[in-house]
């Protein structure tokens, strides 16, 4: 069996850029993945849209990028796949096939990584689950971006899962996507749409423990995209729970589209048209590593020297046992930055995270989660380990400097 300079686990964002960064820097590398297509939450899930990326002034332009380098690249590869002006995520598919194809990454699809071998500080190998059986391939380096950190955890290396005073996790949601909306009805219908749905929740009509419609009208004309399910209370890395959370989250689907047909005339003709595959995971394990990001070092905006990635989204928190979210901001025209020591377990010196399982605390990650800036932590994941590995260095004594200079020269804002 053939053995890589790298093996990345997880296609979603984050693995994706890890991958193909390393690839373009002239490692072999194998790119592992549960599903049949790339992207992870934003395909299988259908996240959307992506959260802030960039400082703005009060008339919206853009000051400052704030997630750029492959991020960008992503983003105007797909304007090519676009149509009309439409914002559909559907067409990113294509663009991550687009990019490990051309950089010559090798993908497995529909294969799990079950587990890892190790030898003193580092991993040695992964078993991987899949149609041929097991197979086991063995790599240099390797980054978790599997978002639950199933590596970390297989490896022994520390976590947490879910917040740290009670292990609740941030609610699952399963996104839906509803057609022939009236769009310019809808939008005049809101308010009283979002008062009823209040009423009912309060009443105990609508069993769904959401404060409000979540929702997005950008994807095609008469779509309108629903963020509105929320499972409280199951443990997403538990196969039992996050069953039982698929099917309270599909129940509650049924429960919106019947509310809206029946309270808006905005939804007549409508009907849902896609389900998304799997319940969307916020929170789950998260590596607490050789340094772990907290909200005060986000909030502060704290300038740290090994930065390799930045961000100005808020402190996000969908209550993890019920109604309401807390919502705190980064003062205005500041951003935070990533130290690249959040993407480094203690315990190996080959091995690094990438994206959701990133080192953090569990209010610092409801920030530090969103699509853009999981895409730049995978990007700079993958280029530490090509100079790692062309260096004779490992992930724990890679020449920072080094880092930053190859990600700005990547177009990255740092
Ligand atoms: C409901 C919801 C709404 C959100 N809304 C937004 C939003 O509007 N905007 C925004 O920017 N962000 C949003 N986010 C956050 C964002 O989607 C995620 O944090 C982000 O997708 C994480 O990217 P990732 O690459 O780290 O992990 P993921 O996207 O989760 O990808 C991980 C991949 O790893 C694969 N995998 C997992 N385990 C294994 C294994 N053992 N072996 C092989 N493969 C494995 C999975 O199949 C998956 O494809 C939302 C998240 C959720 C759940």
């Amino acid at each position: 069996m053939k053995k890589y300079n790298l093996i990345v686990v997880g296609g979603g964002i984050s693995g994706v850029a890890a991958a193909v960064s390393a690839a373009r820097d002239g490692l072999s590398v194998l790119l592992v993945e549960g599903s049949g297509n790339l992207g992870g939450a934003m395909s299988n899930s259908l996240v959307y849209p992506f959260m802030g990326f960039s400082l703005d002034d009060e008339n919206d332009n853009v000051v400052k990028l704030l997630s750029a380098g492959i991020f960008t690249e992503m983003r105007e590869r797909h304007k090519k796949y676009s149509v009309d002006g439409n914002d559909n995520y559907e067409w990113y598919k294509m663009v991550f096939d687009d990019m490990v194809t051309e950089a010559g990454v090798d993908v497995l699809f529909h294969s799990t990584v079950f587990d890892v071998k190790k030898k003193d500080d580092k991993i040695t190998g992964v078993s991987i689950a899949c149609k041929s059986g097991v197979l086991e391939i063995e790599a240099d380096f390797f980054v978790d971006a599997t978002g639950d950190g199933d590596v970390i955890a297989l490896a022994g290396c520390e976590f947490v899962n879910g917040r740290e005073s009670d292990g609740l996790s941030q609610p699952m949601t399963t996104c839906f996507r509803m057609i022939n909306v009236d769009i310019p009805l809808f939008i005049k219908e809101l308010p009283m749409i979002q008062a009823k749905f209040k009423e009912l929740r309060e009443n105990g009509t609508i069993k769904n423990p959401r404060e409000n419609l979540l929702l997005f009208d950008l994807i095609c004309e008469g779509v309108l995209h629903f963020n509105s399910t929320r499972v409280v209370g199951k443990n997403p890395v538990d196969a039992f729970e996050k069953s039982k959370a698929e099917i309270e989250a599909r129940r509650q689907i049924y429960e919106i589209f019947w509310f809206l047909r029946k309270y808006s005339k905005a939804f007549t003709k409508s009907d849902v048209i896609s389900i998304a595959n799997h319940i969307g995971v916020r929170e789950s394990r998260k590596l607490q590593g050789v340094h772990v990001i907290t909200a005060d070092e986000l909030l502060n905006c704290v300038d740290f020297e090994d930065s390799i990635a930045l961000g100005n989204y808020c402190i996000d928190i969908h209550n993890p046992s019920g109604t309401g979210t807390t919502i705190k901001h980064i003062p205005k025209d500041k951003y935070y930055k990533i130290p690249y020591r959040a993407l480094l377990p203690k315990e190996y010196t080959n091995l690094l995270v990438a994206g959701r399982c990133v080192s953090s605390t569990h209010e610092a990650h409801s920030a530090i989660r969103i699509l853009p800036i999981c895409a730049c932590m995978g990007e700079a994941a993958g280029t530490a380990v090509a100079i790692a590995h062309n260096t004779n260095t490992n992930a724990h004594t890679v020449d920072v400097k080094k880092l930053q200079e190859s990600l700005v020269n990547k177009g990255a804002a740092l």
